[in-house]
Parts: C-alpha cells; sequence; structure tokens
C-alpha cells in the first residue's frame, strides 16, 4: 500500500470517527516515533492574548458536603473556581493540599504548561506517578484554566487550539453489573429514552474478574439480546473493565462482531498491554482502553503498536486538558479515534464536552453518565441531552457559573 493510499485511509477512517481496520494496515509499518513526538510536542495552550503576567496568589480546596472545589486567585483579583473529581480527591487530598496547590502560588498562569513538567519534577513529585498524582494536578489544570479563560474570554476549547465543534453526540453508559440480562436490557432502555441517545455501552463480564462473570452467563446473553432490542441502527458499545485473558477476550469479542458492536472496552487487565495487544491484533472489533492509564509513554507505546484502537484518556485520572491532548494528537496522528473516559463524579461531562470540543479526532459517541446535581448557571447552553446530543458551553473558561450559595458553604479543606 502507497503513502497515499495510507494516508487516504487513515484521514477518512478518523473523520467517520472509526479506528483503521487492522487488515488495511497490512505489513506497513506503524507510525514513526518521532511523528508521535512531533505532534505531543507542540504547544496546547494558548493565552498569548495576556501580555501581563498573571500571578498566582492562592489555591485553595474547598469542600461542600461531597463536592470539592479548587479556587484560584490572582494577585489582580481575578478568580475561578473548579470542579475536580471528588470521589478520588477524598482519598488523594494530601497530595493536592502538600504538593500540589503550593507549587503554584507565584507562579504565572500563563505558563500553565511548562509548569506541569515542572510539577511533575518538583518535590520528587513523579514518585508519585499515578492516578491519585495527576488527579490533583488535574484539579489545579482546570482551576487554572478557568482563571486563564475568565481572563481571555475564551472557553476551554479556544485556550487548547481552537473549538471546531459544539454539539456533541454522546452514548449513555450503565454502570450495573449482576442483574439479570433481561433488567439490564429494561434498564438501558429507559436510560437511552430519557436522552434520546443513538449509542449506549453496557458492562460486559466481571470487573477485574480473572473471567468469572457477575452473574453465570450474562454477557453471552446480553451481546445478542441488546442487539435484538434496540436493532441495527443503535450503536452499541461493550466494557469488560478488565475482566478476562486472552482466550476469553477474543470469544467475547468474537461474540460482539457477530453482533456487529463498535468497540470493546479493556477486554484485559488495564495494565497489561502485551494482552490487551494480543486481544486486540486477533480481533476485528476496535479495542478501546486508557481510562487508568497516567503514564504518557505507555499511551505513545499503545498507539504506536496499536495495543488499542481508540483512546480513552480520562481528564482527570491523567491530570487534565493538556496532557490528554497530546495523546488525541498522538492518536489522530496514528489515525485512531479518541473518545475520553468519563469520571462519574464532580462535572465529567461538561469537562469532556470542552475537550472533545477541541480535539482534531473525536469517536462518533462520548460517554454520558447522566447529571451531578451540583447547582450551576449556564448562559450559553442547556446542557441538557437531546436526541441524544448536548452543546458545549461558549462562555469564558468552563462557562459555568457556580451557585454562589453553594460555593458560600463550602468550607477550606486543610491537612492534619
Ligand atoms: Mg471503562
Amino acid at each position: 500500500m502507497n503513502h497515499n493510499r495510507r494516508a487516504f485511509l487513515k484521514t477518512s477512517a478518523a473523520a467517520a470517527g472509526l479506528a483503521i481496520s487492522r487488515a488495511s494496515l497490512g505489513d506497513e509499518p506503524p507510525v514513526p516515533a518521532e511523528e508521535l513526538d512531533r505532534v505531543a510536542a507542540e504547544p496546547v495552550l494558548h493565552a498569548d492574548s495576556l501580555t501581563e503576567p498573571v500571578r498566582i496568589e492562592s489555591m485553595e480546596l474547598l469542600r461542600n458536603g461531597r463536592v470539592f472545589l479548587v479556587r484560584v486567585r490572582s494577585r489582580d483579583g481575578a478568580e475561578a473556581i473548579a470542579v475536580p473529581n471528588a470521589s478520588r480527591l477524598r482519598d488523594a487530598y494530601p497530595i493536592f493540599l502538600n504538593r500540589v496547590a503550593p507549587f503554584f502560588v507565584g507562579k504565572d498562569a500563563r505558563e500553565l504548561e511548562p509548569l506541569l513538567w515542572e510539577l511533575y519534577r518538583h518535590g520528587s513529585n513523579y514518585k508519585f506517578q499515578g492516578l491519585a498524582f495527576w488527579v490533583c494536578a488535574a484539579a489545579a489544570e482546570f482551576a487554572v484554566l478557568d482563571l486563564l479563560g475568565q481572563m481571555t474570554g475564551k472557553p476551554i476549547g479556544d485556550l487548547l487550539g481552537g473549538v471546531k465543534r459544539r454539539d456533541i453526540a454522546v452514548y449513555r453508559a450503565s454502570g450495573n453489573r449482576g442483574n439479570a440480562p433481561e433488567e439490564e436490557v429494561e434498564y438501558l432502555q429507559k436510560i437511552v429514552g430519557e436522552i434520546g441517545a443513538k449509542a449506549l455501552k453496557f458492562r460486559l463480564g466481571g470487573r477485574m474478574s480473572r473471567n468469572a462473570d457477575s452473574l453465570s452467563g450474562r454477557t453471552e446473553k446480553l451481546i445478542p439480546l441488546v442487539r435484538k432490542t434496540f436493532g441495527d441502527g443503535m450503536t452499541l458499545y461493550g466494557d469488560a473493565n478488565s475482566s478476562y485473558d486472552v482466550p476469553h477476550a477474543i470469544r467475547i469479542g468474537r461474540l460482539m462482531e457477530e453482533y456487529d458492536y463498535g468497540f470493546f472496552e479493556e477486554p484485559c487487565p488495564f495494565d497489561h498491554l502485551e494482552e490487551t495487544k494480543a486481544a486486540a491484533d486477533a480481533l476485528s472489533i476496535p479495542v478501546a482502553g486508557g481510562e487508568q492509564e497516567f503514564s504518557h509513554w505507555r499511551f505513545r507505546w499503545m498507539i504506536r503498536h496499536r495495543g488499542v484502537d481508540v483512546v480513552q484518556p480520562d481528564l482527570h485520572y491523567y491530570g487534565g486538558f493538556i496532557r490528554a491532548m497530546r495523546v488525541a494528537r498522538m492518536a489522530h496522528a496514528a489515525g485512531l479515534p479518541c473518545t475520553p473516559h468519563m469520571s462519574g463524579s464532580g462535572l465529567g461531562y461538561l469537562d469532556l464536552l470542552h475537550f472533545v470540543s477541541c480535539i482534531p479526532n473525536p469517536a462518533p459517541y462520548h460517554e454520558y453518565k447522566g447529571e451531578s446535581g451540583i447547582p450551576f448557571a449556564c448562559a450559553t447552553s442547556t446542557l441538557q441531552c437531546e436526541n441524544g446530543v448536548i452543546q458545549t458551553p461558549s462562555g469564558p473558561g468552563f462557562g459555568i457559573e457556580l451557585d454562589p450559595t453553594f460555593v458560600k458553604k463550602a468550607v477550606a479543606v486543610t491537612t492534619l
């Protein structure tokens, strides 16, 4: 296959939101490492319109009930409040208080992108490399991005290279396991019907279960039953949450292929890259993964060696928008789509909208787990899902204003 033909396949497949089929790759070499490094090194953040330094005066962690907030203030009196991932910060917050927030005080917010690397090095923070560290870094990044958005009047997407789309089609994800297939189908009909989604995802296997199902025979029964119930017009995804070894993953994947599923998420233990790639190599259904990943280099390996066909960085777990954009760009260079994993805490769906609004290679549908109940106003979008589509806000930063009473009632979180 000549270069142009291959490039065309890549472009058209990406435009259709599909991974290139492995067969079409033939014996072509993988995308050169230099190309992945080149696109990953391109600046993500554009805050050039701010000509004066934006010195950070304070970065605080607040809590109202089960919701965490990060408030950042500049020396000139600008302020932003972002909503981090509370379900992880509940355990990881000392890292934020001791290692992340103090680092940003006195720094120039416009330098956020290089500062993320310095934060990683600072005080040997890299020794904490993992979800617990990066979820704290993301909490800070979200707040600083919102601050820059407030000061420039730009939405997150325009700070990160430009909003390319505002209408984002979502898929409704079920978090159930262990219920009977008939009950799950009823539940899927309910949640899909609520938002008019054209795509859905449900859970396979037993979750990190070494091949055991959550209920004997549930997965094998659900895969055909969901297709039969929703018909050929519905895009279907399945998520095994690391349930299978390679032979089991191939067996379940073949069944998904038979019923024309869109992707197979985390078939094998998420950090067992060899097994994930072996399953992906054997199957024609695209394999998706990356929600637990926190290493740039492992993402790069998985993209370059086609360990997955769809990349799913989590904006919180992976350390924020800027790092996740590098993953999307590397995947784009390899002809692969990106659909971020959505943390089910904080304002995950809002974060996802902003990210998808500006990446070069969105998959056709993105994860939606429903609203969080956090009170806010949004002047530029209803943020309601209509016919399976939600509109990204276009106001400054995240484009929302948290309920001032809710913020006022939040108390500062401090270390012991
Ligand atoms: Mg998943």
